[in-house]
This record gives structure tokens, sequence and C-alpha cells, in this order.
């Protein structure tokens, strides 16, 4: 049996004009930061890891100036990725897998924390994130995800456990290689993790990208998928970063599916 849970790794300030880029810039809005974990007999998966436990204690020395400008770490003690899990049972030598969707700081940044893990990333992802410069609007912290760790690096749609239950499926344009999590378990049960190839139901309806992207015509593309996913094809879809969302779904160590 498949199960997914749920887990919110902290909380995040910005402005809301950042998220939905046709708004009026100047309010501050609080936002999840998700991560998601898949249980299939084969092995577990962990979506995202995160904002590093280093972030809310040292902003600026973690973050660096110009992004402690733009948003704030609102995160508690016991928020982070590690103790999440432990409200699961589950240390991080229990993972097998580890797919960052991207690999901006609040997605990537627990990942040092689970050097047995095999890390699935797209591949210009990965090859975009080495090369800091190299393409333009996307410079991720090495200091997040360039540690030794065992990173595959994927080309396009992969099957995690090889069953077609759980598949990681190319959105790029938010970032050059973003991906998001799609799960199967039957006719009748299918989510989707968007992760910030949506990052809140709003931007889906509305039809109305954030203000961070890498290329607003590809992540244009990548929104439609998404959204013929969920609304033709039924599944259930968890968005990035909406706080409405997070209010009112299950919460580990209760599954969401
Ligand atoms: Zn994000």
């Amino acid at each position: 049996m498949i199960r997914v849970y749920a887990l919110c790794t902290g909380f995040i300030e910005l402005d809301r004009a950042s998220m939905l880029s046709d708004l009026a810039p100047g309010q501050p809005w609080t936002v999840p930061v998700m991560s998601f974990l898949v249980d299939h007999p084969r092995g577990r998966l962990l979506f995202d890891t995160g904002v590093h436990c280093q972030a809310r204690i040292d902003p600026v020395g973690r973050l660096g100036a110009e992004r402690v400008k733009r948003l704030t770490v609102k995160s508690g003690e016991g928020d982070d990725v590690v103790p999440r899990l432990a409200t699961l049972g589950l240390k991080p030598d229990d993972v097998r897998y580890v797919a960052n969707s991207h690999l901006h700081f609040d997605h990537c940044g627990g990942n040092e924390f689970f050097p047995k893990a095999t890390f699935l990333v797209q591949r210009p992802e990965l090859e975009a994130a080495r090369r800091p410069g190299f393409v333009p609007s996307y410079s991720p912290s090495p200091i997040d995800f360039d540690h030794p760790l065992d990173y595959r690096m994927l080309d396009g749609e992969h099957d995690v456990f090889g069953d077609g239950a759980v598949l990681l499926i190319p959105t790029y344009g938010h970032t050059p290689g973003h991906q998001s999590l799609r799960v199967r378990t039957g006719k009748s049960a299918e989510m989707v993790c968007a992760s910030d190839a949506c990052y809140t139901r709003e931007n889906m309806d509305r039809d109305v990208l954030p203000k961070i992207l890498w290329d607003a015509r590809v992540m244009h593309d990548s929104l439609a998928t998404l959204r013929k996913l969920r609304d033709q094809t039924g599944a259930t879809m968890f968005y990035g970063h909406d706080p409405a969302q997070w209010a009112e779904i299950p919460r580990a160590p209760a599954p969401v599916l």
C-alpha cells in the first residue's frame, strides 16, 4: 500500500505580489514550505527538504543580505524536515530517495541531512545550479545543494519505483529543471504535488504566474499541464506555498493519500 504524508517544514513571509504578479505590492504574506513523504513498499521518497535550520538562526549568514530583504523565515524550532519526519517515526536514513522539485533554498536546504539517500533531480536543474551565473535569473546557493551526495540527473519523466505509481514529471519554467510529483494508487486516487510550478490555487485558477521565474512561456505551459491533470484527470493538486490549502489538509501522522 502506498501512503503519502504532507509535511510543513516551516514558514516564509514575503510580498504577496511576488507570488501573484498582477497584485499591487506591499502585502506581507506568510506561506508554508511543503515537503511530502511517499511510503512505497519498495522504499520511501521524500519530495523536497525545506529550509536549512540555520536560516532561522542566522538569516543573513545563511541566505545572504539580498534575499533577506525580500523574505523572512518564520519557522520555529522543530519545523525543520528532520523533526517533521520524526513525527512519522522516521529518521533520515529511513529515506531511500530524495527528490528536489528544484534547488531554491526552501526546497533543498535540508539535503545535507540525507547522506545515504539517492537524490533525483532534473538534469537542467543541476547543471544550471552548478554553473552560477550561466543561466540568467537562476542562482541557487551551493551551501544548500553542493554536498557530497549521490545526485542522479533525470531527463524528463521518471518512474521512481518502476511500477508507474510514483512519477517525477518535468514542469520546467519556474527554474530550468523544475519537477513535480505525481502519485497514482488506483483509478480514483491520484495526486500531484506541484511545488513551485504553482504556488497557490489562485495562480492556477486565475492563470497568473509569480514574479520569481526563469522562463515565463515555459512556466505557463507547465501550469497548463498541471491544470489538465487537476481538471481533466481529476488529480488532487497540492500547491507549493498555499496557506489556505495547508489550513485544511490532513496533517502527518495522518496521510493525505
Ligand atoms: Zn518555494
